[in-house]
């Protein structure tokens, strides 16, 4: 599981601080604001639609009571015409058919919506029309009981081919004087003048107003002239679940084959629908707006602290970085120079840490790198570190053509200095002929302690005379050099690279030589190593 996240860091390269500071400022903008913008657009959705239902559910209302008077009218206009005296003496036989067809003109010629108005008998047989060549309407079947009960009649809308409009048929009865139905008064009414109302009430209303049929075929529209009827219909199922929903709004396809929010009433009249209803894209555009203003304004909050996270980061990961460069630098052996500790801060701190931490280092390094190399009761240089400067001084003699010169010094006698006066004594004379070498010598030559008693000195670049003079200036120092009791001689052999010697170990074996000569010829002096040449002539004449 660890592996997992470990790679998945790695995939996002969220391995490193400014990786993760970077991931989690943008997370730490995104996520709440994502969240509230949905919310609010949640919330702003949810408004809508409650003030698009209002609205919706109030136009439908309208639109259905504006239909029933309408439709009331019509009904009322035919009582009034089917109560006239010309017409019930024609159904009584009593009167000219061709007054009553004179007064139906009259009638039709007043009333726009009239397409035709007909007179029938009791059987449904037309006595007189409006029209020329009338056919008799078809009633519905028991038209006679509903006028019984209802006193009026209004058949299903339907589309007439010849008129190429929707026409209902309405009808009211024709009385006799006893009461008696004698025949209907009978019209073709066309929705010419409804859809006029229609269109002026949708006017200052919200949405698109319409009339269909229970089954959902359209019959007035507040907003295009006469439909084709085909392709503007709602279809049962949709117009039962607008007619379900009773007061609430349906997201359906409208009449016009888009996606609306509509409401729909069912008119008291008739079992028409008023419908009243809005496309879905124009009544969420608040909320859509509302929405992708939200998201723009986040996408550039987010741009924004990118980039600040980037900067910041920047600020934190550049003294670390260096703080690991130098880290690692220290791991392999280096101490590097200070690092800058601008920024304050923990990582400012850090850094001051880290130098303090580095300068003691170097502190330390130095002093064993000294304690390494220096003999501690002289304070000359120890035999090793002698050593490899000699290695040094005969590689570059030898890459000059230069000649340099070793003196070799012994203590005379020392022993018994030591037996006399004491260890302690012995050493104060150590330190002392340690004091005067340091002096004697130039910063590039080297003086140091080679064994107990004993001292080594390279000269660099010195040839054998001048080294010669060197060593008795040594050694006349040490003889001055005032001791606790009495003075103390050293004898010194000197011998010269390379020739006595072309390595730093045989023109030190030619110096000890020489030592052992100037002791043998009885202490105090300096004696110098024999040439190779010379020798070599010494063995030819002794051989
Ligand atoms: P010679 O003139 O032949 O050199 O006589 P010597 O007594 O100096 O010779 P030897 O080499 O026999 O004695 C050296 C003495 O130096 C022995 C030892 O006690 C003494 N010595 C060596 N190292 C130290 C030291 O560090 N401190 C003291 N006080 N004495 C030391
Ligand atoms: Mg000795
Ligand atoms: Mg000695």
């Amino acid at each position: 599981m660890r592996q997992l996240i470990q790679k998945a860091l790695l995939q996002f390269r969220l391995d490193s601080i400014r990786g993760q500071i970077l991931a989690f400022a943008i997370l730490a903008a995104l996520v709440p604001s994502l969240i509230v913008s949905l919310i609010a657009y949640a919330q702003s959705r949810r408004a809508l639609t409650e003030k698009i239902t209002q609205e919706l559910v109030t136009a439908g209302s309208q639109a259905g009571r504006e239909a029933d008077v309408w439709l009331k009218e019509r009904l009322y206009d035919l009582r009034v015409f089917a109560n006239s005296s010309v017409v019930s003496e024609t159904v009584a036989r009593r009167g000219q058919p061709g007054r009553l067809v004179e007064y139906l003109n009259s009638v039709r010629a007043r009333f726009a919506d009239y397409e035709e108005l007909q007179l029938v008998d009791e059987n449904a047989g037309l006595v007189a029309s409006s029209v020329r060549r009338a056919s008799p309407v078809r009633l519905q079947e028991g038209w006679e009981k509903t006028f019984k009960s209802s006193r009026s009649l209004v058949g299903e809308p339907y589309w007439d081919e010849t008129a190429q409009k929707m026409i209902v048929i309405l009808g009211v009865p024709v009385l006799q004087a006893d009461g008696r139905v004698a025949g209907a008064l009978v019209a073709r009414a066309s929705f010419a003048e409804l859809t006029q109302v229609l269109r002026v009430f949708s006017a200052r209303s919200v949405g698109h107003v319409y009339l269909t049929t229970a089954g959902g075929a359209l019959i007035a529209d507040s907003r295009n002239g006469p439909a084709d009827r085909k392709t503007r219909d709602l279809g049962p199922s949709v117009a039962g679940r607008l007619l379900a929903a009773d007061g609430q709004v349906v997201e359906h396809r409208g009449i016009d084959g888009i996606e609306v929010l509509g409401s729909a009433q069912r008119l008291s009249q008739a079992s028409w629908l008023a419908v009243a209803d809005m496309p879905v894209a124009d009544a969420y555009r608040q909320a859509t707006r509302l929405r992708d203003v939200a998201f723009l304004v986040i996408g550039v909050l987010l741009v924004v602290i990118a980039v600040v996270a980037y900067w910041l980061t920047a600020l934190i990961a550049r003294p670390l970085r260096r703080l690991t460069r130098a880290a690692a630098q220290v791991s392999a052996g280096d101490l590097p120079a200070g690092l800058p500790a601008g920024g304050g801060g923990e990582v400012g701190y850090l850094t001051q840490v880290f130098n303090t931490m580095v300068e003691s280092l170097r502190k330390h390094h130095d002093e064993l790198e000294r304690l390494s190399t220096t003999d501690t009761l002289t304070g000359l240089s120890n035999r090793r570190h002698l050593m490899n400067l000699l290695a040094q001084e005969v590689e570059r003699a030898k890459r000059g053509g230069n000649s340099f010169s070793i003196l070799m010094l012994d203590v005379d006698h020392f022993k018994k200095y030591n037996d006399n006066h004491g260890h302690q004594a012995g050493d104060e004379v150590l330190a002392r002929i340690g004091t005067v070498l340091r002096n004697s010598i130039r910063p590039y030559d080297c003086a140091a302690r080679y064994g107990g008693e004993e001292f080594l000195v390279m000269l660099s670049g010195t040839s054998l005379a001048p080294a010669k003079e060197t060593a008795e200036r040594i050694r006349k120092q040490v003889l001055a050099e005032q001791f606790e009791a009495e003075s103390v001689t050293i004898s010194i052999g000197v011998a010269e690279y390379p020739s006595q010697g072309d390595t730093a170990k045989s023109v030190i074996g030619q110096a000890d030589a020489a030592l052992y000569e100037a002791k043998r010829a009885g202490r105090d002096r300096v004696a110098c190593a024999v040439a190779k040449s010379t020798k070599k002539k010494q063995k030819a004449g002794t051989s």
